[in-house]
């Protein structure tokens, strides 16, 4: 697929194999990865590199002493999930050099976003900004990550189902002044989740065009909130459940997971296509089950209950969490369909 527009990908190079040899294009270069990652990749890229910087943690001041004792280089080439993504963007911005991202996985969409999420004194701040020349989508490569982590990978798109209504919903309550709505916008969404429709055959069994269907998406979600300058489009009340739960169980979820089950609870909560939603899901094998991410009813029941309170005191975009209270019966009957640890 031809992606136009803005997207933070200078260029793609696509295909089984294409990290072979990719070393011998970097110049002088310095990798950032994790142990399993790297295994999968140093013996095929055809060059040594200068040094390897494995991801410790993303605190800031781990990351600068990192990065300020590397040797210098004129690539920095990142290999891995999200943590190494971000690891190699943060590195690439502060020493302004070329940044080659190579992801073994497409759970998260760090790949194709400019900042690097690091972190100080444990909360996510998003620094830098750094675009891969080339982004490298080996899907041998990828096809070796457990699959329901690839799968997950469609979480961010499925939630432009629940996140354009709740910015529909916004607008007309007049409560979108700081991100005006964008009809359009709404609408190269939606043919987003159109094109992960089309192929989720593809995604549930993994296939290359399953893979590429995926990362498309992540582009071309890009090309519509890069320009927006904010995320509307893939963001709403789905994902506040989800920094609900997180907060309240202190956990860390599989992003891509997590973010289904707000798919699954806020679209019956704005009775917008729930079961078409749902079916999807089920079609994608995607694992959004409360019992899949060891989630217990009565933790949920918390959540939901909490939810208006906790939206409201964060000052979070306004959702259909704000417009429909979230009752006892009504949990009550949208828990019925979940299965539970
Ligand atoms: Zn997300």
């Amino acid at each position: 697929m031809e992606i136009t527009g803005q997207t933070n990908v200078l260029s793609q190079r696509f295909g089984s194999g294409s990290i072979d040899g990719l070393g011998r294009e970097l110049g002088q270069f310095v990798v950032t990865s994790m142990e399993i990652p790297w295994r999968l990749v140093r013996d095929r890229l055809g060059a040594k590199p200068a040094a390897v910087l494995m991801v410790d943690s993303l605190e800031l001041d781990v990351v600068e002493r990192q990065i300020a004792a590397a040797p210098p280089c004129d690539t920095v080439l990142a290999v891995g999930g999200g943590q190494a993504i971000d690891l190699g963007k943060y590195m690439a911005f502060k020493r302004g050099c070329r940044l080659v991202t190579v992801p073994t996985i497409v759970s998260v969409d760090a790949f194709v976003t400019p900042k690097a999420a690091v972190r100080r004194n444990h909360r996510v701040e998003y620094l830098g900004g750094a675009s891969p020349d080339p982004l490298v989508i080996d899907y041998d490569l990828i096809r070796t990550a457990p699959r329901q982590l690839n799968i997950a990978g469609v979480g961010d798109l499925l939630s432009i189902h629940t996140g354009t209504f709740d910015w529909e919903l916004a607008h007309r309550a007049g409560r979108d002044a700081a991100e005006p709505f964008s009809a359009d916008d709404v609408r190269r969404a939606r043919d987003i989740l159109r094109l992960v429709e089309e192929h989720a055959d593809d995604i549930r069994q993994v296939t290359d065009a399953g893979l590429q269907a995926i990362v498309d998406g992540y582009l071309l979600i890009n090309t519509v909130c890069l320009p927006a300058g904010h995320y509307r489009t893939e963001e709403g009340s789905e994902h506040y459940l989800f920094y609900e739960l997180e907060e309240r169980t202190g956990r860390a979820f599989i992003h891509g997971q997590i973010v289904g089950l707000g798919v699954y609870l806020l679209s019956r909560l704005q009775e917008n296509r729930h079961a078409e939603v749902v079916s999807l899901m089920d079609r994608l094998g995607l694992e959004y089950q409360p019992a899949d991410m060891q989630i217990d009813h009565d933790t949920l029941v918390a959540s939901l209950t909490n939810l208006r309170s906790y939206v409201e005191s964060r000052g979070l975009w306004y959702t259909v969490i704000n417009e429909r209270p979230i009752t006892a019966t009504w949990i009550d009957d949208a828990l019925r369909g979940l299965r539970f640890a």
